[in-house]
């Protein structure tokens, strides 16, 4: 069997570095021609033909699996000859998978917006690593098949790159979107060479990310951060709703609530407080008016010129003078 020819090739930089992806994607409606698994019989779609996320196309997150590597036939390589072997060979025992890296070499075999076989959870979803939501490997993520056999640190590498380009195609995070395919099938220890230093490789995609999003997120001037704001709603479903277009334009966003009260002590307003606008009588008026009554006596008239923004001092004297 030829090797595969990529349909299309495309570089995407990554911080200072790149990535280059060789894309050949299994045709929709592609059937086998052999039995290749118990669910896929000659004659059968070799790949789900379905969308992630409920017909939506929107991936929640990506999960990172390990495969070993191979020996190939000379002219090419490990990604080539898995992408190879699931597509059009039959030879991968069912898997539909989105990315094959081997070293600097990525081979994506299924669209980002489509479902795979990776996570052997079927079509179940459990809880996410974002509060209060749920995902399935299979139905909601994007898979990425790294290969090596113990750790090889070119492959790990680029696949922290791809990762990070991801996240960043999909409005994803680096915080909760990363998955090991543990996650989803605690019985299979994958990506078994990158779990023993899982946190590391969190830590790599993350300042991929970091990188991809034009700095660092962890310094600011002089320990200030910038915090940019692009709307205050009253009902969260909007603010959802501008989140969700933010993230579709490409932006990472978060939404953080605040009282009204709260808001209001901390908004500055654009009218001066009573207490420092011009006073309209003269203090010879209002001198008056106190000798007339108007001002009450004592403790009581001291605090309604005060409150009034007059200076009871002053009003007091001329009282004092007219009564002479
Ligand atoms: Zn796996």
């Amino acid at each position: 069997m030829a090797f595969l020819v990529p349909d299309s090739t495309y570089t995407a930089k990554v911080g200072d570095s790149s990535i280059t992806v060789k894309v050949k994607i299994t045709p929709d409606g592609a059937r086998a021609t052999k039995d290749i698994c118990s669910y896929v019989k000659k004659g059968d779609l070799v790949k789900p033909n379905a969308k992630l996320n409920n017909g939506t196309g929107k991936p929640k997150g990506i999960t990172v699996h390990n495969t070993n590597n191979i020996s190939v036939a000379s002219g090419t390589n490990p990604a080539e000859q898995y992408a190879r072997a699931t597509y059009p060979n039959g030879n991968m025992n069912g898997v539909a998978v989105h990315y094959w890296v081997y070293k600097s070499e990525i081979w994506q075999q299924l669209a980002d917006n489509e479902r795979g076989w990776h996570a052997a959870d079927g079509s179940s979803r459990r809880s996410s690593q974002r509060a209060g939501e749920t995902i399935g490997g299979n139905l909601d993520t994007i898979s990425i098949e790294c290969i090596e056999t113990g750790s090889d640190a070119e492959s790990e590498d680029t696949t922290a790159k791809l990762v990070a380009y991801l996240l960043n195609k999909h409005g994803l995070s680096p915080d909760t979107d990363i998955y090991t395919h543990n996650y989803f099938y605690s019985k299979k220890y994958c990506p078994a060479y990158i779990l023993p230093h899982w946190k590391d490789f969190l830590a790599k995609c993350k300042a991929y990310y970091t990188a991809m999003q034009g700095g660092s997120s962890d310094s600011g001037e002089g320990g200030t951060l910038y915090r940019v704001q692009v709307g205050a709603y009253k009902k969260k479903a909007n603010a959802e709703n501008m989140l969700a277009r933010l993230k579709a334009a490409g932006f990472d966003g978060y939404i953080t609530s605040k009282t009204e009260a709260a808001t209001a002590a901390t908004t500055p307003t654009t009218t001066a407080p009573q207490a420092t606008q011009t006073p309209k009588k003269t203090v010879d008026e209002l001198a008056r008016e106190v000798i007339a009554g108007k001002w009450g006596n004592g403790s009581d008239r001291k605090k309604r010129l005060t409150d009034a923004g007059y200076d009871y001092s002053a009003v007091q004297k001329r009282v004092n003078e007219l009564l002479k």
